[in-house]
């Protein structure tokens, strides 16, 4: 289908953006790579009468890892997410869980901004930044404010983002080195959305798990922080009876809808299987 028709703005900083929202209203909507939106505007879905276009802003571009803290511009594609030895360095679970997102035409135009502002449920990256415990840059006209990816999904594409705000960066702590991390993503064919994925970045120390943290993609209406099956492990060896809580305890937080991927207990089934994979992976690679 065609979409409607809208009017187009291209502005080159964040106060021209937040400018322009301020002054246009509820009726305006960024595009950023336009790989949900545009979508979602030819069904109809979305219809917009202003497009407020970020490709020309450089403040929103790039990624800088100093010292501990990682800090990635919103409109930094999900290619050059994968590109950056940097940060496979600092946090590589974002190199691994992108190279899963879509295929290369899609991730070469989609932004990470894009992928966590959207709301879907089923986008990668907002689960994988609620197990970094990243927070999201918000700048509107009132000024800039911090919301952590574990506060900021209300309900399928429902989130904390005001009207006339932009997500401008996500921060977080780059995880201890020598950590372990796993994105373990169930799906139908390559470039499909996840049936159930799990991200888990843990530390290990003398074959007791010490710290981990684990979030799940595609099982709710939102990324599911899983704070119970992380709990079940720490302080484990990650026995089989602790395994088999962690996934259990994930598995009670689901609320998957039935879809083309497969019923709700089916769904559900896979999120406990993909938490354990996840778990497994990720201590294998902790040093
Ligand atoms: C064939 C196909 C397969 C895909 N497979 C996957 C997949 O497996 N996993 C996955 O995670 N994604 C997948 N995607 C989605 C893709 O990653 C999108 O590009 C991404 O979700 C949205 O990023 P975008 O930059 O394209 O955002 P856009 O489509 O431009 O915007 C999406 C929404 O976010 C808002 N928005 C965008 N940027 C900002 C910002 N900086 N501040 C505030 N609001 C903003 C827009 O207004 C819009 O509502 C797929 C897409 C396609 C077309």
């Amino acid at each position: 289908m065609i979409p409607g028709s809208f009017d187009y703005h291209r502005p080159e900083s964040i106060d021209a953006a937040v400018s322009l929202l301020a002054s246009l209203g509820d009726e305006a909507r960024v595009v950023a790579g336009g790989h949900s939106l545009i979508p979602m505007m030819k069904l109809r879905m979305a219809v917009p009468e202003h497009l407020v276009d970020l490709q020309d802003i450089a403040d929103l571009k790039g990624i800088s890892v100093d010292g501990g803290t990682v800090t990635i511009g919103a409109m930094t594609t999900q290619t050059e997410l994968i590109a950056s030895d940097a940060l496979a360095t600092a946090c590589p679970i974002i190199r691994e869980a992108s190279l899963q997102i879509g295929d290369p035409q899609v991730r070469n135009v989609g932004t990470i901004g894009g992928n966590v502002a959207n709301g879907d449920p089923g986008n990668d990256m907002p689960a994988l930044m609620q197990a970094l415990n990243a927070d999201y840059i918000l700048q509107g006209s009132s000024g800039t404010r911090d919301v952590a990816a574990r506060a900021f999904y209300e309900a399928a594409y429902f989130t904390a983002l005001e009207e006339g705000e932009i997500l401008s960066a996500v921060r977080f702590t780059a995880p201890p080195s020598g950590h372990g991390f796993a994105y373990e993503k169930q799906k139908r064919k390559i470039g499909d959305y996840a049936t159930a994925a799990a991200a888990v970045v843990l530390t290990m120390s003398g074959g007791t798990c010490e710290m981990a943290s684990i979030a799940l993609t595609n099982v709710g209406d939102t990324p599911l922080h899983a704070e119970g099956a992380a709990n079940a492990i720490v302080g484990t060896n990650l026995d089989e009876a602790a395994l088999n809580t962690a996934a259990e305890v994930a598995m009670a937080i689901t609320d998957p809808a039935e879809d083309g991927r497969g019923s709700a207990e089916f769904r559900t089934h896979v999120a406990g299987v993909m938490t354990r994979r996840a778990i497994e992976k990720a201590a294998a690679r902790a040093s």
